[in-house]
């Protein structure tokens, strides 16, 4: 509504993440038209009224939270449901199989349920990388929720262990065009589309390059998987005598408006050149450790944010990490790399959140508006309940936060203004139809594709 305000009233803190890192204490917010107007001491703020006030007291309060790396329409239908020791390329394989069997209704309920739980939990924008067939439906579950997306088609024009469908070239490349075209700016400028090739292994390079030059021409990002996994090293070594990044670089796909997924076993030389290119990366921690990437070993997040390299964080699918909970990202992002580099003097509690909050949007290109509460900037906010055992005492609420509290405390998130979760329930979908639906659905699907996985001990 046209000039409505919202005022969140005397929260315990702050954390502004702001050009300063501010921590306001006994802070208030004013709200209007969806952007940031004030933020201000409570008791400066007293006397300013609006058209919904939220009693905040005890509560700390975030920017949302973003997650650069998230499939989100068909992990939730059969979520859980592959043994942990599956080979990654075999269990994709089924999973892209799956997703090929989806109907528009198995995407649309799916869509919905995963976006409710990644906003339930503080995440108020993420990047589907390219998966979602029915676009239009889903823009539905998208309105719905409030959410802001970056969507797109994830092509490949090459044979691939994944089983996905493999285009000519001309015909990936006009169904980028053509996803760009209709989708970016819908729903207010809440969905963004970007050019997608799925993953460089499996792209020749004309498909690469013309990815890339439509991102340029139409002033949108690219975004595409680049973990180093062993087999992808020895491809690139014995077809081209490099390493994956450089060969990208030698290519000209590098840039700022490039966003690279997982970023996992790079080199020195491949840092470098992400760094002098200005690329943008995501890390999906609990993807990684659970897929056995040996990231503890291999994974380079301090490095790479000391020469200045944006480093956001993501999840990657409930089928892959299953963990879809922004906080976990944001803990193991600052527990990993003391524990692999034997020291406690790496990847401070503050770097971890900054890479869960503001590198977030950094990465796509929206860090005008979105990443930190200032003034001006879009009102994406999650407000956290301390009253609970794992916040307290409370004393430091960025430890507090990082290494104690989890998505569950999350009490209230404030999209654009508008309220999606509600005293920890999301205020847009009857949860528990929503969960019925989608098991009825996944067993649907388990049934017409004949994918049958059980539990290791009898179920009797
Ligand atoms: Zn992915």
């Amino acid at each position: 509504m046209k000039g409505s305000t919202l005022k969140i009233d005397g929260a315990r803190f702050i954390l502004t993440l702001d050009g300063q890192r501010r921590i306001v204490e006994n802070g208030s917010i004013l709200v209007q038209d969806g952007r940031i107007q004030r933020i201000d001491k409570a008791s400066v703020m007293q006397g300013i009224t609006a058209d919904r006030v939220i009693q905040a007291r005890d509560m700390v309060v975030t920017p949302g939270f973003c997650n650069n790396h998230m499939h989100i329409s068909y992990a939730h239908a059969v979520r859980g449901i592959f043994p942990d020791n599956l080979d990654p390329t075999v269990y994709l394989g089924h999973v892209f199989a799956l997703q090929q069997a989806m109907t528009e209704e198995d995407e649309y309920y799916t869509s919905l349920l995963g976006i409710t739980e990644l906003v339930k939990y503080g995440t108020t924008c993420f990047v589907d990388p390219g998966s979602t067939k029915f676009l239009d439906v889903c823009l539905q579950a998208y309105d719905k929720a409030g959410c802001r997306i970056v969507v797109g088609d994830s092509v490949v024009d090459r044979p691939n262990p994944l089983k996905l469908p493999v285009y000519s070239t001309s015909e990936a490349i006009r169904r980028i065009e053509t996803t760009i075209e209709k989708y970016d700016g819908r729903l207010d400028g809440h969905v963004r589309a970007w050019a997608m090739p799925f993953d460089s292994a499996y792209c020749s390079d004309a498909l690469l390059l013309e990815a890339k030059r439509i991102a340029d021409h139409r002033g949108v990002g690219l975004t595409l998987h680049q973990a180093n996994r062993p087999g992808n090293i020895t491809f690139y070594r014995e077809t081209h005598n490099t390493r994956p990044v450089l060969y990208l670089d030698r290519l000209g796909i590098l840039g700022p408006n490039v966003l690279l997924a997982h970023v996992v076993d790079v080199d020195d030389a491949e840092i470098d050149a992400i760094a002098r290119t200005n690329t943008k990366t995501v890390m999906c921690p609990p993807a990684s450790l659970k897929m056995g990437s040996r990231t503890v070993h291999t994974a380079r997040f301090p490095e790479m944010v000391a020469k200045g390299i944006c480093v956001s964080l993501g999840t990657d699918a409930g089928n892959n990490s299953n963990l879809l909970d922004p906080l976990r990202s944001v803990y193991l992002t600052a527990v990993l790399y003391k524990d692999s580099r034997g020291t406690t003097d790496v990847v401070p509690a503050e770097m971890a959140l900054e890479a869960g909050t503001r590198e977030g949007p950094r990465a796509l290109g929206l860090e005008r508006e979105l990443g930190s509460l200032e003034v001006g900037k879009r009102a994406d906010l999650v407000l956290f309940d301390t009253r609970r055992p794992e916040w307290r005492s409370l004393f430091n609420p960025v430890n507090a936060l990082v290494y104690a509290a989890d998505g569950r405390s999350v009490h209230t998130v404030i999209i654009d203004g508008r309220v999606v979760v509600e005293n920890h329930q999301a205020t847009f979908v009857n949860e528990g139809e929503l969960v019925d639906k989608v098991q009825s659905l996944g067993e649907g699907l388990l049934a017409r594709t004949g994918v049958t996985f059980g539990p290791r001990w009898p179920v009797v």
